[in-house]
């Protein structure tokens, strides 16, 4: 029998076959793609012809092509709607693409190739979009040690393969410091928490075996008992034990391996040729260098120190009020920031829920995508792998744009989060292919008959998972490579968070946030308290955000720091951290920067996209209308339609004329002076 994965896909718009694809076809077909995808390879490194550019990189560009057909299925499936089957097949192809990747970039023969074309650049005649691939494939070379040999490129190995083993380790570390550690709840010990956090603590002490209430390290547990609790002394104790994750010395302890790890990273940035870590980092990067970045992170610190002094000086207040003495502790502020928020902004969930149906809110997020860039959605059938999976095909005066699809239930076989994905991505290389993007999401699903419900943080998410669907659905390259969202991290949530903009617009909730049952639109008192809560407490979440970003930063950028945990704490008193709140994420425990490379140095990516998305929106704003045409096509035009094919500052100048400033961002979040 034939394997449909290798077949050609008679379905609406190619969509994968999955009705007739069974597990047992992945593994051959995998195995049967990667050996085309190497002869791909052996054929471009090996061709006799001298190197041009269609020989040697837009034949890069094809050479994956049946392979990510496969992979683009696999990995739907895998993420989406998982089975003990898929778990080990997901196990199975990593080592193996990750050795073809190595190959790649170990090939001396493919090197030599682009590297004459690179020298050669300016005599090719090359389109700008065609120059920007040939930078950003040798880049990807040259900072994989394309150009060290001998013991240089030996010596890169051992430290990134070292590397790879210590991040592992971090990870297994931190997860059994918050395994092992539980506090049982007395009767006595219960005051002041909701019930929903009294279930999930049964649910936990169930789980561990106990019989009553335990709190445990996880953040969906903690953070509520330390926002409810009345009792000072276990908030106290429940704080510090969060707080030396990762510290409690013996085998599980990161300090030791977090000093390795930034001493290696120090040697690899060093092995190819930059000052520091944080250099070689911030090279892909739309902040470009450490510079850049702490200039941001500090025009941010400064207000968000003020607001957060402030507030504190309410909370101490109130703290005194209580009956204690002494002064407001990090175990102190999530409780008497959460009493104060209740009298500030009282909003009761249950009464803003029936005013968020899944489906209107799919309509607002379709409804603005019309008004801003003409885009029609009409709902087809097609092959699905999950009876609660919906497609749309999107188009524009007619025209096909892409595949939409949405998952948004949550189900066992579902991995957490919300995620977008192409399926396929757009490009032009090889014949007109528009995009599969799809949007998972875990919303819990209703009883039969019932309208699903959400959460305003879950309606953000639609509109945030959206956004970064517009942004692959819109891609208007020519390569695959530079396709959607193939671009710098600290750009790439740009589409996303800005398109959650639209949400909070109230002329779009008056009209899509409808009461399940009674069809009436939300009384404007709700709606105002609604998005007044979104924006509590901003000082203090910007505080403890901020702090961990400049300790990243701190550690990457310069000689690698002997005692960690010392340079941690010259940063924070450099910076003048408010004594009650906690950095987000201390070394020992901050995954984001030692579990692998993905985030080190990288940390205030999430900063520097808030404030281009307010900066972005603002441009709307000023517009004097959310739907501006002109400002929506500009929008599209520099931004959305580009991709990666070129250098993110320069889109983002071309879309405000000028680069991001913290203006809109501090306005947003109640910061500015
Ligand atoms: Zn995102």
């Amino acid at each position: 029998m034939t394997n449909p994965l290798l077949t050609d896909w008679n379905t609406p718009f190619g969509l994968p076959p999955f009705g007739a694809i069974s597990d047992d076809d992945f593994a051959p077909a995998v195995d049967a793609a990667l050996a085309l995808s190497r002869a791909n390879i052996a054929a471009i490194a090996d061709d006799p012809d001298a190197p041009d550019f269609a020989n040697t990189i837009a034949a890069l560009e094809q050479a994956d092509a049946p392979l990510n057909r496969v992979l683009g299925a696999f990995y739907s499936l895998a993420g989406a709607d998982s089975n003990p089957a898929r778990d080990a097949l997901q196990r199975d192809f990593a080592p193996l693409l990750s050795a073809y990747s190595s190959e790649i970039s170990e090939n001396k023969a493919l090197f030599a190739r682009i590297e004459a074309l690179w020298t050669a650049r300016d005599t090719l005649d090359l389109t700008a979009e065609q120059q920007r691939v040939l930078m950003l494939t040798r880049r990807g070379f040259v900072r994989s040690g394309a150009l060290l040999d001998g013991d240089a490129a030996a010596r890169l190995r051992a430290v990134k393969s070292r590397l790879s083993v210590l991040g592992t380790q971090f990870v297994q570390n931190l997860l059994a410091d918050e395994r092992d550690w539980v506090m049982p709840l007395g009767p006595d010990d219960l005051g002041g928490l909701p019930d929903f956090v009294l279930a999930t603590a049964r649910a936990a002490g169930a789980e561990k075996g106990a019989d009553g209430p335990v709190v445990t390290l996880s953040r969906s547990l903690i953070v509520p008992f330390l926002q409810f609790s009345d009792r000072r002394d276990l908030r106290q104790k429940a704080y510090l034990a969060w707080g030396a994750r990762g510290a409690n010395g013996g085998a599980t302890d990161n300090r030791a391996i977090a000093a390795e790890t930034l001493a290696l990273r120090q040697e690899r940035a060093a092995l190819l040729g930059y000052d520091s870590f944080a250099d070689f980092k911030l090279e892909t990067e739309m902040a470009g260098n450490p510079a850049a970045v702490r200039d941001l992170l500090m025009q941010v610190w400064n207000p968000a120190k003020a607001a957060a002094e402030a507030d504190a000086a309410v909370l101490a207040d109130m703290l005194q009020g209580d009956g204690h003495t002494g002064p407001l502790e990090p175990w102190d502020w999530r409780y008497y920031s959460e009493k104060r928020r209740r009298a500030l902004h009282d909003l009761d969930e249950a009464e803003l829920k029936p005013y968020l149906q899944l489906d209107r809110m799919i309509a607002a997020a379709f409804a603005c995508a019309n008004r801003l860039f003409g885009l029609d959605f009409t709902a087809i059938d097609g092959p699905v792998y999950h009876p609660d999976v919906r497609i749309w095909e999107v188009t524009r005066n007619g025209a096909h744009v892409a595949v939409f699809i949405g998952d948004y239930f949550a189900r066992g076989s579902k991995r957490s989060g919300a995620w977008c994905s192409a399926m396929r991505s757009q490009k032009r290389l090889g014949g007109d292919t528009r995009p599969h993007v799809i949007n998972v999401c875990n919303f819990a699903k209703p009883e039969a008959g019932r309208p699903a419900l959400l959460s305003y943080d879950d309606a953000r998410t639609l509109f945030h998972e959206f956004g970064h669907a517009l942004h692959q659905m819109l891609s208007d390259v020519t390569y695959e490579s530079i396709s959607g969202t193939s671009v710098a991290r600290d750009f790439v949530e740009l589409p996303s968070q800005l398109y959650e903009h639209w949400l909070s617009v109230p002329a779009v909730l008056s009209e899509f946030a409808t009461h399940a049952d009674t069809g009436a639109a939300m009384p404007a008192d709700l709606l105002q308290r609604m998005l007044g809560a979104a924006n509590y407490d901003m000082g203090f979440q910007t505080v403890e955000y901020v702090a961990s970003a400049l300790v990243d930063l701190g550690f990457h950028n310069g000689p690698a720091p002997a005692d960690p945990m010392q340079r941690q704490a010259e940063i924070l008193t450099e910076i003048g951290m408010p004594r009650a709140i906690g950095m987000r994420h201390a070394t020992p425990h901050f995954a984001h920067v030692f579990a692998g490379d993905g985030y080190s140095s990288g940390y205030y990516s999430y900063m520097w996209s808030e404030v281009m998305d307010a900066d972005a929106f603002a441009a709307f704003e000023e517009a004097g209308d959310p739907f501006d045409p002109a400002t929506a096509a500009k929008l599209e035009k520099t931004v959305l339609s580009s991709g990666g094919s070129v250098d993110a500052a320069a889109l983002y100048t071309a879309f405000r004329g000028r680069m991001p400033g913290v203006d809109a961002l501090l306005k947003g979040r109640g910061l500015a002076a």
